[in-house]
Order: structure tokens, then sequence, then C-alpha cells
């Protein structure tokens, strides 16, 4: 049997998020999704995950509301053995991504023009001299895929970029500025913050994100792994490996999580590492699991991520 993860958001002005909370709570219970869905004042965001009927349905319910028809379901079809979310959790936030801002004082209206695919792998070909590629998302992600020439900026959390952005505005003057992440959803009003700086030349957006260019162009300008939000972690798109182990620095793309559950570091270890520390991030955290003084992470057997159609 196979299952579906869908991704999805839309910006809507949405007067009431506490009434979808409890329309979606029902509708996605009975349909026996698990996932996380986000709802505030200026839209939803959600990822759910289950049978292909009970996603098809969920599709057709929201095409059905009068706020959400006409969303961009990105879906990955699964190996449905196994569970991809252990729960179902819709809640309700100022914001369906948490960038510190509120909507009314950046909304996606003046966000960077929308490229397809197409058009941005066409803008990458071309490779003007001005064009800076910007990826939208955490260093933890584009630690292991993402597109060739791309500036990857520290950040550990989305709400950290507008001080990036503010930090190093040099490097995006007088430039034509790509900005991409795993759905769209981020560069919605990422890129608005950008242009209302003022800068940069021009600034696009990937419509639909790396999930959506890697669908058309598998062995294009993205390189590497897509790191995503549910228990597949990563999602291989190529065969280039651009990560390196944090322990040996060995070329790796494997994360996982140190077994101490105490430290419960998400880093890149290669399996030579994953063995000589008993999957701890380091002599410290092994010595503390070998002695018994902190709880051990449960074990999770590693999802293949690679059956997708
Ligand atoms: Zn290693
Ligand atoms: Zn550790």
């Amino acid at each position: 049997m196979k299952k579906r993860i869908l991704l999805y958001y839309k910006y809507v002005n949405v007067p009431v998020p506490h009434e979808i909370q409890g329309w979606q709570q029902e509708l996605c219970s009975s349909l026996g999704l698990t996932g996380r869905i986000l709802l505030a004042t200026e839209g939803i965001n959600g990822t759910v995950c289950g049978s292909l009927h009970a996603t098809d349905a969920y599709i057709q319910a929201m095409n059905s509301h009068e706020l959400f028809g006409g969303i961009d379901f990105k879906d990955s079809i699964v190996n449905g053995q196994h569970d991809y979310f252990h729960k179902l959790q819709i809640q309700v936030k100022p914001e369906i991504v948490h960038l510190g801002i509120a909507p009314e004082a950046l909304t996606p209206d003046n966000g960077g023009q929308h490229l397809t695919p197409e058009q941005a792998h066409q803008l990458m070909e071309k490779k003007p001299e001005d064009l800076v590629i910007l990826d939208g998302r955490n260093y933890y992600e584009a630690r292991v895929g993402t597109f060739k020439d791309a500036i990857t900026p520290p950040v550990n959390h989305f709400r950290d970029f507008p001080e990036y952005i503010d930090n190093n505005i040099e490097q995006f003057k007088d430039k034509e500025v790509l900005m991409f992440c795993t759905g769209g959803i981020r560069c919605e009003r990422a890129s608005a913050y950008l242009s209302a700086k003022g800068v940069a030349k021009k600034v696009y957006q990937i419509e639909g994100g790396i999930h959506r260019y890697v669908e058309q162009f598998p062995d294009g300008f993205f390189r590497g792994k897509n790191y995503v939000f549910d228990a597949r972690i990563t999602v291989k798109v190529n065969d280039d490996i651009i990560g390196t182990c944090d322990l040996c620095a060995t070329p790796c793309d494997e994360y996982t999580n140190c077994r101490n559950a105490k430290c419960n570091k998400h880093f890149i270890s290669c399996a030579s590492c994953v063995e000589k520390l008993g999957n701890t991030c380091s002599a410290a955290c092994l010595e503390l699991v070998n002695q018994g003084l902190v709880p051990e992470r449960p074990y999770r057997p590693k999802i293949d991520a690679t059956t997708t159609e």
C-alpha cells in the first residue's frame, strides 16, 4: 500500500482561524491523516499524510471550501509501511511560517516575481552577471542540497532571515536575486522583505520551490538532497553528495540525532562514525549513554526515501 504526503500553503485572509482549526481537526481525523497544519489570519500551511484515497478526499474538501480553492498541492507518493508523522497537530499561530513580523506589516503581495521552474531554469542557464541565487532556508537544510552557486545564509531559524538580509544587504545591491525554498511558502514574505529594502534590481522566487523544480529538472541546477519536514528528513534528488560528516569531514549527507536524548543534536554522521560513536555526536555523549546517566533516544528505523514513485 502506498501513502501520499501533501505539502501546501495559501495566503488568504482567514477571519476566524479557530473555526477553521475545528473543521480541519474533524476533517483530518475522519480521513485518518497525520501531519501538521498551521493556521493564522494570513492563511494556511500544511503537510499531511494518508492513504491515496484519504488525501484525494482532503484535496477535494479543500477545493470546495470558500477560502481554500485553487491550492497547488505538492505531493510525494511514499512507501505505506512507515509513519511519516507521529500525530496530527493543528495549531493557530500569528503567522503560518514564523518570520517574526506581523502579517499586516509584511504581506506576500509585494513579494518577488514568481518564476515557473522552467523560467527559473532558463534564468540560471543564461546566468546573467548580476544574478544572485539565494537559498531562503536554514543552513542545515542547505548543507545537504541546494542550487549550484547559491548563497546559503548561516541561519538556524527562518525568523533570523530578516537580520541576515539587513546585515548582508550589500551583496544584493543592483542584483537580480533568485530566491527559493522547499515549497515556496517561505519565499513569499522573505522576498517581500528583501524587495522592500529597495536595493536589488529585481527579486524573483521559484514557484513551488525546490519540490516543483526538481520534479521537472531532477538533474538540473539543484544538486544533492531536498530536506523535508517529515520522517524521511531528506529526499534524494540526484547522486551528488554535497554535505560532509560533522565528525570526520568525509562527504556524507545522512542526518541523524544524537542517541543521548538530552543532547539530541541533529547532525550529519557517516556510517563509520555512527558505528564508532554508537550514534552519538561525541565521545562525551557516548560515555554518558554507556554509563546510563542519560535517557536514550528511541531507535527509529531509517526510512528509505527513494521509494517515491
Ligand atoms: Zn564520519
Ligand atoms: Zn550528543
